[in-house]
């Protein structure tokens, strides 16, 4: 039986990867310090004889007694409203949290995957985003906190595996989305499902044309896995390729969710990206990774998850 640990397991894509993991015989060490994450994403694994849960700041050093043959560091606030409430704790989760986390892999010799972000490419002036694109990333703007820590744990990533050859795989994740997202995490997803659902006003900031490409989080989840067994060290995005200005987005949420709500407008944030779309060629080419969940079928699932949980 194989042993993970990973960082951030009680978050939205961490604790759907534990029930991934646990369900193909993984032993799984759970990490979070809670300060997104939910206890509750991860409850019902309690029990389980192959699942354990440490509740630590990844940005402190960790002691392991297990032999460990993956090493997943997930944990950092993802949320734009999360994370510049928050700016010291995110920086902190993308350095130190990598720091810790690659050296635990390399002490280990455990293979490791570090959670990226689409973020790495800023308000990107090429669109789609292939992975060879450099970015466009304001550092001292109010996202810079996650662009620029998740940047520099690339940057880490791929020096402990040239230096130290740690086997290091990073992931640039794109917007993801599903069931087991914090309601209140202030993402469009959530705000617009639970602003449907109660037939609030659903808000576009700005004109609503920026677009964004939304994966559901089952997708992402078997991405990620097959990733993570590829022998792939160069960073590799995975999303969904399909893009969507965020007014046909709340239109979409709107029709499924049956709502009365109107569509009205508020001020765009800071940096706001203007599009985002993965160029998904070489997750393809690589290892045969492509979504298979429509955005309709996705959103139909995570508004009945919404529902049954207000
Ligand atoms: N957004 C919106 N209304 C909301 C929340 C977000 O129009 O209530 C927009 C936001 O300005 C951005 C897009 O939706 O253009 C996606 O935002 P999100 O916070 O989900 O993540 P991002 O992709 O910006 O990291």
């Amino acid at each position: 039986m194989k042993t993970v640990l990973i960082t951030g397991g009680a978050g939205f894509i961490g604790s759907h990867l534990c029930d991934f993991l646990i369900d193909k015989r993984f032993m799984v060490i759970c990490v979070d310090n809670l300060i997104t994450g939910n206890k509750e994403n991860i409850s019902h694994l309690n029990s389980n004889k192959n699942f354990k849960f440490i509740n630590h700041d990844i940005s402190k050093h960790i002691a392991i007694d297990e032999p460990l043959d993956y090493v997943l560091h997930f944990a950092s606030p993802a949320s734009p409203v999360d994370y510049q409430k928050i700016p010291i704790q995110t920086l902190k989760a993308g350095s130190l949290g990598t720091h810790n986390t690659l050296g635990l892999a390399l002490a280990k010799k455990a293979k490791y995957v570090l959670a990226s972000t689409s973020e790495v490419y800023g308000d990107p002036l090429v669109n789609p985003q292939p992975e060879s694109y450099w970015g466009n990333v304001n550092p001292v703007g109010l996202r810079g906190c996650y662009d620029e820590s998740k940047r520099f744990a690339e940057a880490l990533a791929m020096a402990y595996h040239r230096i130290h050859n740690v086997d290091t795989r990073i992931v640039r994740i794109f917007n993801t989305y599903g069931p087991k997202m914090r309601k209140d995490d202030g993402r469009v997803v959530p705000n617009f499902i639970t602003q449907a659902l109660n037939n609030k006003p659903i808000t576009v900031y700005g004109d609503g044309k920026q677009t964004r490409s939304f994966c559901y989080i089952s997708d992402m989840v078997d991405g990620i896995y097959r990733l993570t067994l590829s022998k792939i060290n160069e960073p590799i995005n995975l999303g969904n390729p399909e893009e969507h200005t965020i007014n046909e987005f709340a239109e979409i949420i709107k029709e499924l969710a049956k709502s009365k709500s109107k569509i009205i407008f508020e001020k765009l944030p800071v940096d706001d990206p203007r599009v985002r779309r993965p160029d998904i060629s070489n997750s393809r080419k690589e290892f045969g990774w492509e979504p298979k969940v429509g955005l309709k079928d996705g959103l139909k699932k995570t508004i009945k998850w919404f529902k049954e949980s207000q």
